[in-house]
């Protein structure tokens, strides 16, 4: 969070009374117990005000860095604000890899899951899915350890918790070998073919601008062991050159191109540490159907191409395989994330937003958690089957609404 108080894309500004850093986990449980309304904050990467809160806000980046990795149980222990990008390095160091990374390194580990952040790769799950255990702080004060072996369905109800559930510490998360990803970029791909790409390599992130039918670039990750792609790949043209996805925004912000073999950790995101991700001035909105009415989704928003076109930077269209986490954009169904990046004028973005709902309407979409969205309480209840469990555990843990924010209350009313 940078001294201004404001998220990363600058335009929500948090309304937080007090900001806190404590040093120490019990500095924390006091802290929590005695606050009347608190919210944790990461790195500030959401783009609405889940994150937000009349009362304290809490950065954990200031409680010890540990790092725990349990060969036997392939999982690594972390502090809740450990960023993907510093995990990721030192994973890899000893020998290991997490199955996938969001588009960007930058982020917070509590951050992203609680908001079901995720990755492209139709057999692979988010990132929240790989979380095996959890260590909060819960509205009491009290130090609760949940894990995926024997909290069962409980714990699926936790992971993606939209931070409404207590003040997270610790995140276990699996882990798989250390491996190689070569990446290309290739160009023109017919809608028709969707599917044939997203099940021809590890991860594949498809990128247009709804002014033309073709989709303009489709970024490959595959790993460094699979056959190399045929040179007419899908009637595609291989890039010859680096690129960045949002057209004019400098190629040396991305992870290394044009089947150069690195490490997962190098070529999974979009972008690098250390460099601005996305476009820098912009809104997000995303959404997730289910993939087997991808192409019928894509249709219907052919209708509002002309609205969404000036007002976009880029779309991304990726692959998520189902979960089990009962608020997962991804629960129970292998999905296609739509996803915008929007020009930074919120007066602009929002209505195009309402058309893009309303023509996706039929085809239950559920909203990334952490962007910009407008859907109706009842759509959002009805487009997540265990809506009603993720309330009952809310209002048995947070019964005072002590890590309630309006955004909160407007979908999960009290
Ligand atoms: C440029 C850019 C690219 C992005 N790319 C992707 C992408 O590829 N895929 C994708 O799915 N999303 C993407 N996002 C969205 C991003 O992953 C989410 O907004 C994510 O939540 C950001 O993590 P953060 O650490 O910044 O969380 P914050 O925005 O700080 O917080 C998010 C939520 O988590 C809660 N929280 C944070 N820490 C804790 C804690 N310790 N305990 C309990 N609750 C906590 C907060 O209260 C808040 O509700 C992108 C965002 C940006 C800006």
């Amino acid at each position: 969070m940078g001294p201004a108080r404001r998220n990363w894309a600058g335009n929500v500004r948090y309304a937080a009374r007090r900001y806190h850093r404590p040093a120490t986990v019990d500095e924390l449980r006091r802290l929590v117990a005695g606050a009347e309304r608190v919210r944790a904050v990461g790195t500030g990467h959401s783009f609405n005000r889940l994150g937000d809160t009349t009362g304290d806000l809490v950065s954990l980046a200031g409680l010890p860095a540990t790092f725990q990795l349990d060969r036997d149980r392939c999982t690594v222990t972390v502090p809740a604000a450990t960023r993907y990008g510093d995990l990721a390095a030192r994973l890899h160091a000893q020998g290991y890899a997490l199955a996938n990374l969001a588009s960007l390194p930058h982020i917070s580990v509590a951050g992203a899951v609680a908001t079901g952040t995720h990755g492209s790769g139709e057999t692979i799950g988010s990132l929240a899915s790989a979380v095996a255990g959890l260590e909060l702080v819960t509205a009491d004060g009290d130090l609760l350890t949940v894990d995926r072996a024997s909290d069962g369905d409980p714990f699926a109800g936790m992971v993606v918790s939209l931070g409404a559930l207590g003040v997270v510490t610790r995140v276990t998360l699996d882990v798989v070998p250390a491996f190689d990803i070569r990446q290309h970029v290739r160009l023109d791909l017919s809608r028709a073919d969707l599917d044939a790409a997203f099940a021809s390599a590890y991860s594949v992130s498809v990128f247009t601008d709804w002014r033309a039918p073709r989709l303009r670039e489709v970024w490959v990750k595959q790993r460094a062991e699979a056959a190399p792609l045929p040179a007419d790949w899908l009637g595609t043209t291989a890039a010859d050159a680096p690129r960045h996805p949002v057209l004019g925004m400098p190629p040396q912000n991305c992870t290394p191109q044009l089947g150069v073999p690195g490490p997962w950790h190098e070529r999974l995101p979009h972008f690098r540490l250390g460099f601005t991700p996305s476009s820098g001035e912009e809104l997000q909105s995303e959404y997730h159907v289910p993939r087997a009415v991808a192409a019928e989704a894509l249709a219907a928003l052919d209708a509002v191409a002309d609205l969404i076109a000036p007002v976009l930077k880029v779309c991304e269209l990726r692959a998520v395989a189902a979960d089990r986490l009962w608020l997962s954009p991804h629960y129970d169904r292998d999905s296609l994330a739509i996803h915008f990046t929007w020009v930074a004028d919120a007066a602009a973005v929002l209505p195009v937003v309402a058309a893009v709902e309303e023509r996706l309407a039929p085809f239950a979409p559920r909203p990334h958690w952490s962007k910009v969205f407008g859907l109706a309480p009842s759509a959002v209840a009805a487009s997540h089957p265990r809506y009603a469990d993720f309330l009952g555990l809310l209002r048995r843990l947070d019964s005072a609404g002590k890590f309630r924010t309006d955004l909160l209350d407007r979908y999960f009313p009290r």
